[in-house]
């Protein structure tokens, strides 16, 4: 209970790491130490090298991949030394991001003086991974052997190649992408995941957990999965910190385009929902999926075929417009007044009926309008100005 206790003391300090007080700091030499217990914990040890008396110690931790630092009161004993466990459930610590963290010791005048700053990968280490690298690709997994890590590092390599169709990819930071044997695997490293979730893409580290079983298929989840993953990172990284404000569907919809072999169920199920009027309206769509695995694979099925039907109309560049438009800040609903100057509703019922061969009442209305026109104007008009005169011979007779 202390542990916890002492973590809810923890103070979320949103300053940048970079932000240093004004006050003049020197260094303190310091052992710095950290060790993971993947899932629970990462234990930050320091050892003074030679004592120093001072007030009082507080302890950085600073998470890169976002961008957040924790701040946290923590005591020496007679030996010098600082133990202090920093819980990775209560911070949603994201698996394979780096901590930078240091001490801060205020002496006796008031002045600080700092640690070295000290920096640990929070590693799965739960298995014994194997790593190959290609480019700025870092391709890792454990289970199956050396010509499977081969074929899922061709697979990101042909994955790059779909994304550089869309947009040159930004290699400048390496991409880490790790593959686990098992949804349960994976499940173990990302606890806040959605049931459904075979992967996912941490864009501000850089690094993407996928599940990859061994057996016939896994070719094929490679193919899909991995350049899914790459397009949510490499599309962050082109349109920069307003990527959580694309929508949904269009995040998922590129995503999904990125794949090598599309899934085959996705045209099935869709011409199902359609056929039954069961289709969600994309505006459902803009800021997450249902939990509920059915609703969440059509979600993904109807982001492909709308965002499909988008690039057919608009091409690639269209598309990138789109999602920089929504990274401008851009609601869901105006995205594409703004980008093409066509309503949500309109361009919605137009792929409907374009894709799936809906028809909706309006848009029948509206093919019919010049039949209408012709209509009254041939036979609607003269009958009342026949109807009319019929009407004054009768009061005439009256
Ligand atoms: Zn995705």
């Amino acid at each position: 209970m202390r542990v916890v206790n002492s973590f809810l003391a923890f103070l979320l300090v949103l300053l940048l790491w970079g932000v240093k007080p004004a006050r003049a700091q020197t260094g303190v030499d310091m052992e710095l130490a950290a060790s993971i217990q993947f899932g629970e914990a990462i234990t930050f040890t320091a050892r003074l090298k030679s004592p120093l008396a001072f007030q009082n110690a507080s302890l950085f931790i600073h998470d890169s991949a976002r961008d957040v630092t924790y701040s946290q009161p923590v005591t020496f004993d007679a030996n010098g030394v600082s133990e202090f466990r920093f819980d990775v459930r209560q911070s949603a610590l994201r698996p394979f991001t780096t901590l930078l963290w240091r001490y801060e010791l205020t002496l006796a005048g008031g002045s600080v003086v700092q640690s070295p700053t000290g920096s640990i990968r929070y590693d799965d280490t739960r298995f014994a991974w194997q790593t190959l690298e290609s480019g700025a690709l870092r391709l890792h997994w454990y289970n199956g052997d050396e010509a499977f890590g081969l074929a899922a590092l061709n697979a990101a390599q042909a994955g790059l190649q779909k994304v550089s169709s869309f947009f040159p990819p930004d290699l400048s930071q390496p991409i880490d992408i790790y593959l686990y044997a098992s949804e349960s695997d994976l499940h173990g490293a990302l606890p806040g995941a959605e049931a459904w979730a075979a992967g996912h893409a941490d864009s501000g580290a850089g690094v993407i957990t996928v599940t990859v079983e061994t057996g016939a298929n896994q070719g094929i989840l490679m193919e899909q999965r991995i350049p899914h993953e790459l397009m949510h990172v490499l599309l962050a990284r082109q349109v920069g910190a307003g990527y959580r404000n694309i929508p949904a569907w269009l995040r998922e919809g590129m995503a999904a385009l990125a794949e090598l072999y599309p899934n085959p169920d996705y045209d099935g199920v869709l011409a199902d929902a359609a056929a039954r009027d069961a289709l969600i309206p994309i505006r459902d769509l803009c800021a997450s999926f249902s939990p509920q695995v059915d609703s969440a694979f059509l979600a993904y099925a109807q982001s492909r075929s709308f965002t499909h039907y988008l690039r057919d109309i608009y091409g690639v560049d269209g598309l990138l417009t789109l999602a920089r438009v929504y990274a401008n800040g851009v609601t869901c609903e105006r995205g594409p007044e703004r980008a093409f100057g066509v309503t949500f509703v309109k361009l919605e019922r137009d792929w409907r009926m374009e894709v799936l061969g809906q028809e909706s009442l309006s848009a029948t209305l509206e093919a019919f309008m010049p039949y209408l026109v012709l209509l009254c104007v041939v036979v609607v008009f003269p009958l009342i100005g026949i109807l009319n005169s019929l009407r004054k011979k009768g009061a005439a007779h009256g």
